[in-house]
C-alpha cells in the first residue's frame, strides 16, 4: 500500500468541454506529481468493473452510460497522504456541496458529471491504478 498515491480520471464532460487544461493546472498548482496518465475511451465492461461497488444503485446504468460518452483521462498522482489531500481538492460529490475553489465546484455540471474522480482510499488506489497502468507505466 502507497499512502503517496491516488488514481483520478478526468470525467467526459469535462473532457468534451476542454476543462482538461485548468483541472490540470489546479491538480499541479496543490503540489500534485503526475505519475502515469492516459486518454482513454472506457468500454461498458470497463465502466461497469470500474464502479462495480455500486452496481445495483438507482445512478449506476447511468454513470456506466455517462462515463463511456466520450474520452477521459486516467492519471496516478503522486503527493504525500495522496488520497485525502486529492478529496480536499475535488470536493463533495454533489457540486451544490462542495466547497468554493474546489475542482468539483468549479467544473462540475451535476453530481453525475462532476468533472472529476478521486479514489477514496489507498487501496482502492492502488487497485484502480492497476486497472489501468502497469509498472512500465509508471513513473
Ligand atoms: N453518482 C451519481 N449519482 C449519485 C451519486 C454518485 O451519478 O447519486 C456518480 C458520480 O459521478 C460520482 C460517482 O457516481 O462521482 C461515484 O459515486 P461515489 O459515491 O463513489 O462518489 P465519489 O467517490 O466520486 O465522490
Ligand atoms: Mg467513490
Amino acid at each position: 500500500m502507497n499512502e503517496n498515491i491516488t488514481f483520478s480520471i478526468i470525467k467526459p464532460n469535462a473532457v468534451r468541454t476542454g476543462k482538461t487544461g485548468p483541472i490540470l493546472a489546479m491538480i499541479n498548482e496543490a503540489g500534485f506529481e503526475i505519475s502515469a496518465m492516459k486518454m482513454v475511451r472506457m468500454t461498458t465492461g470497463q465502466a461497469e468493473s470500474f464502479y462495480a461497488v455500486h452496481k445495483g444503485k438507482p445512478f449506476f446504468d447511468g454513470l456506466v452510460e455517462f462515463m463511456t460518452s466520450g474520452p477521459v483521462f486516467v492519471m496516478i498522482l503522486r503527493h504525500a497522504n495522496a488520497v485525502e489531500e486529492f478529496r480536499k481538492l475535488i470536493g463533495a460529490t454533489d457540486p451544490n456541496k462542495a466547497e468554493p475553489g474546489t475542482i468539483r465546484k468549479l467544473f462540475a455540471v451535476s453530481v453525475q458529471m462532476n468533472a472529476v474522480h478521486g479514489s477514496d482510499s489507498d487501496e482502492n488506489a492502488d487497485k484502480e491504478a492497476g486497472f489501468f497502468f502497469s509498472t512500465s507505466e509508471r513513473f
